[in-house]
């Protein structure tokens, strides 16, 4: 495991992680996010999707709960947020979601701690006074060499 906090995250250099990191992605990787309602959990996907050249408007799939696009890979941005049962998210195709080469972005995975997959990479986004706050942690070899090399560029 490896763990990575970065202070006072402005909108620019989330941008530029958020690219960076789609850089980096890899088929089938799982990336949860977690933070209060407009901590900028979206956002930062927007950004990933828009540098994995996903071309159609990306919206908060809030209401939706799962959003599938098409880009450089294939993702799938699910939110949580309106869930209540593990049993929910398992009908959304929580197994099948994962097990081809479809990137999967998760807001309000912490709601549903049991069904982390085995390896994963989560960022945390908390208020700052200027900013955010992002906690990472990677679990397993493939996210600790993509989170290693993140934290050399931003
Ligand atoms: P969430 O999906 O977590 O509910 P959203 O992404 O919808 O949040 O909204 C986040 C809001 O915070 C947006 O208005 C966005 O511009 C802003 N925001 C996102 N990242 C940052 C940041 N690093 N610093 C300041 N504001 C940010
Ligand atoms: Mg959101």
């Amino acid at each position: 495991m490896i763990e990575w906090h970065q202070e006072a995250v402005s909108v620019a250099r989330t941008t530029e992680i958020a690219r960076r990191l789609a850089g980096l992605l890899f088929p089938g990787a799982f990336l949860a996010l977690d933070g209060e309602l407009g901590a900028g959990k979206t956002t930062f996907t927007q950004t990933v999707l828009a540098a994995l050249g996903v071309e159609r408007p990306v919206q908060s799939p809030t209401f939706a709960l799962l959003h599938s696009y098409q880009g450089r890979f294939t993702v799938h941005h699910l939110d949580l947020y309106r869930l209540q049962q593990e049993e929910e998210v398992l009908d959304l195709g929580w197994d099948e979601l994962q097990s081809g080469e479809a990137i999967v972005l998760v807001e309000w995975m912490g709601l549903f701690p049991r069904l982390l997959p085995a390896e994963y990479l989560q960022l945390s986004i908390s208020y700052a006074p200027d900013g955010r706050n992002y906690d990472w942690i990677a679990i397993g070899a493939p996210y600790e060499s993509l989170l290693k090399e993140l934290m050399l560029c931003c």
